[in-house]
């Protein structure tokens, strides 16, 4: 199949480009890799009228550290190099440990860090990721500039809280606090394919061992990434053990989430998957929690 026509354009600054935004609203979508939009354009379940391709603006092509302000990330970076980034390692285990996940090399090539958290599918870790993380989205249009948190930024099925002249622009990392542990879980049929069920962990136990920060995002379970505030609920104040972290992945699978069953799993084996993938992800996030100071 081939796309339905469209008026290309491909600015040299942000500033272009979101004036291009401002001039054509829900006409036009923003190219980024054109891993996910490409394919939906081929077979024509999109159709915008003008495509604004961000690849030749560098300035969106960026990992900033510091260890006050956690990691800087431009919008169309590619997963490939986030994958490499020793920044990222050093910083942000937990992304570095998810990018092998996506797709394959070649897509992670092409791929954008802020095209895969815009196109918002279900199925996608980095959604999931983020909100683990706390990231916050730093989103411009011609006229604004602001920042949301990644779990307000999920709204509902591929749909996201930003507006049609609005550009995603940078995702920033917040530090990671002492004794932080993490992990990222999924099962998928064949390396590469989306997950049928995937969690991704983020933990921080005090100076007593004791767990006092904790977030559970599961994906492909819902129409966005779902945080499991339930199961938080029981971690929150308790020491790890195995009691404790089976309690928390029962209620993530039996209450935090509503999968739906297709073609691919039903809704109770996702539930099955969500219970065994969160056990797994505390134990390993905890173990590392208390190895790494
Ligand atoms: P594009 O395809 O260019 O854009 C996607 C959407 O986001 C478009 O609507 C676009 O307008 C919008 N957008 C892009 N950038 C911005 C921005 N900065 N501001 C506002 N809107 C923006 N992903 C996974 O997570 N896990 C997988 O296992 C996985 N498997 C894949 C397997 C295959 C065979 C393929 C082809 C893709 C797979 N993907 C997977 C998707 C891949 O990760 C894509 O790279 C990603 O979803 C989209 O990133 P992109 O940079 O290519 O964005």
């Amino acid at each position: 199949m081939k796309p339905a026509p469209f008026d290309y354009y491909a600015p040299e600054t942000l500033e272009e480009a979101l004036a291009l935004m401002s001039q054509h609203g829900y006409d036009a979508k923003v190219l980024a890799g054109g891993q996910s939009l490409i394919p939906t354009m081929n077979f024509r379940l999109s159709q915008p009228a003008v495509l604004v391709d961000l690849n030749r603006i560098s300035t969106l092509r960026y990992i900033d550290a510091d260890p006050q302000n956690g990691l800087h990330i431009g919008a169309m970076t590619r997963q490939r190099t986030i994958e490499r980034s020793q920044a990222v390692i050093a910083y942000t285990p937990l992304l570095h440990d998810t990018m092998p996940y996506i797709a394959h090399m070649q897509i992670r090539n092409r791929g954008t860090f802020g095209g895969s958290l815009a196109h918002a599918d279900p199925a996608a870790e980095l959604p999931a990721v983020a909100v683990a993380l706390d990231a916050k989205f730093r989103v411009r249009s011609l006229s604004s500039e602001r920042e949301i948190a990644a779990r307000d930024f999920y709204i509902a099925l591929f749909t996201t809280d930003l507006a049609a002249d609005e550009i995603l622009t940078e995702i920033i990392i917040p530090p990671q606090p002492e004794r932080s542990g993490w992990s990222i879980q999924e099962l998928s049929r064949r390396h590469g394919d989306y997950a049928l069920v995937g969690v991704a962990v983020h933990v921080v136990l005090d100076a007593h061992g004791t767990c006092n920060q904790a977030r559970i995002v599961l994906l492909s379970v819902g129409e966005g990434p779902v945080a499991a505030e339930g199961a938080v609920s029981v971690l929150v104040g308790e020491a790890p053990s195995d009691a404790v972290i089976t309690a928390a992945a029962d209620i993530a699978s039996d209450a935090d989430i509503e999968p739906m069953g297709d073609i691919h799993a039903s809704a109770e084996y996702r539930r099955h998957l969500a219970k065994t993938l969160t056990r797994r992800a505390l134990a390993q996030a905890f173990e590392r929690a208390q190895i790494y100071p």
